[in-house]
């Protein structure tokens, strides 16, 4: 029976593969990969010769029927974003599901990711994290209800032609929370830099954002004191700090680690 690979590659240098995914590579029968030219130059690389198709988000559903075809005519296929993990803030996800729907098997062949290795990098102590990956432009707004008053580090991923507007979004909606930005990482120009937000702005404009960025906001410092409140008046607190209902019993729910529903029945009797 034949199967589909899920190979996770290089964030950067491209050394960080294990060997595990070299193997795949070399012994399955096709890669299917998001750009052709960024996995011939890891092929090239590594001296693997192989054919390649593309699968992208733009042509997901054509490619996944050919991949489809490929698996049933008995060829076991590999997948490869163009960089990191595919599925994290990469198309993969619903070719795992296609895959699987289909009957095949799907095998993980795990490797870097840029969120992990910012938060290592970091030093942070993160016993938990909220990863966010790319910022919806148009969902901004549930973005911030989501993280204003969460106190776990919130992760996210941002292009450099649009970090320095993203940060200005965040100093206008935030408290001046501090910052941990980590530039291409693994790479010749890995650069690092700590600070509030309003100090990343400034140093962004005196070195102007040039190649890719994770930006780990630490959690908010706010004083509420959740655990003192009744759930009901956990609720009230959002709903005066402008959240909707249906917000604020989400963040409710979030904060206490209860369900939703504890906390509707209690909205609801009040
Ligand atoms: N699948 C990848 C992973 O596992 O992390 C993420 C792919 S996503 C399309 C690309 C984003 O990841 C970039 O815009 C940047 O925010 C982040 N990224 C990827 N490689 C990076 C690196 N070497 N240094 C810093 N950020 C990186």
């Amino acid at each position: 029976m034949s199967k589909l690979f899920i190979c996770g590659t290089p964030i950067g240098n491209i050394k960080d593969i294990t060997i595990h995914c070299l193997e795949i590579l070399k012994e399955v029968d096709i890669i299917a990969c998001e750009d052709t030219r960024q996995t011939l130059k890891l092929l090239n690389f590594y001296g693997i010769k192989k054919k390649l198709v593309s699968y992208h988000e733009h042509n997901k559903k054509i490619a996944g029927e050919n991949i489809l075809k490929l698996l049933n005519s008995g060829k076991n296929v590999a997948y490869v974003s163009d960089a990191g993990m595919p599925c994290i803030s990469d198309p993969g996800a619903d070719l795992v599901v296609f895959a699987r729907e289909n009957s095949f098997d799907v095998e993980i062949i795990p490797g870097p990711s840029a969120f992990t290795t910012a938060i290592a990098l970091s030093g942070l102590n993160t016993k938990q994290f909220v990863f966010e990956g790319f910022i919806e432009q148009k969902k901004r707004a549930e973005f911030i209800n989501r993280i204003k008053y969460e106190k776990r580090p919130t992760i996210i991923y941002e292009a450099p032609h649009r970090l320095l507007k993203t940060l200005q979004f965040l100093s206008n909606e935030l408290e001046d929370r501090n910052l941990f930005l980590a530039r291409e990482l693994t790479k010749i120009h890995e650069e690092i830099f700590y600070g509030t937000i309003d100090e990343t702005i400034k140093f962004l404009t005196e070195n102007p954002p040039r190649g890719e960025y994770v930006i780990l906001i630490y959690g908010a410092k706010n004083d509420e004191n959740f655990d003192e409140m009744s759930i009901a008046e956990h609720v009230k607190f959002y709903l005066q700090n402008n959240y909707d209902l249906k917000s604020a019993i989400k963040n409710v729910a979030r904060d206490r680690n209860i369900s939703k529903s504890q906390v509707y029945s209690v909205v609801h009797k009040s």
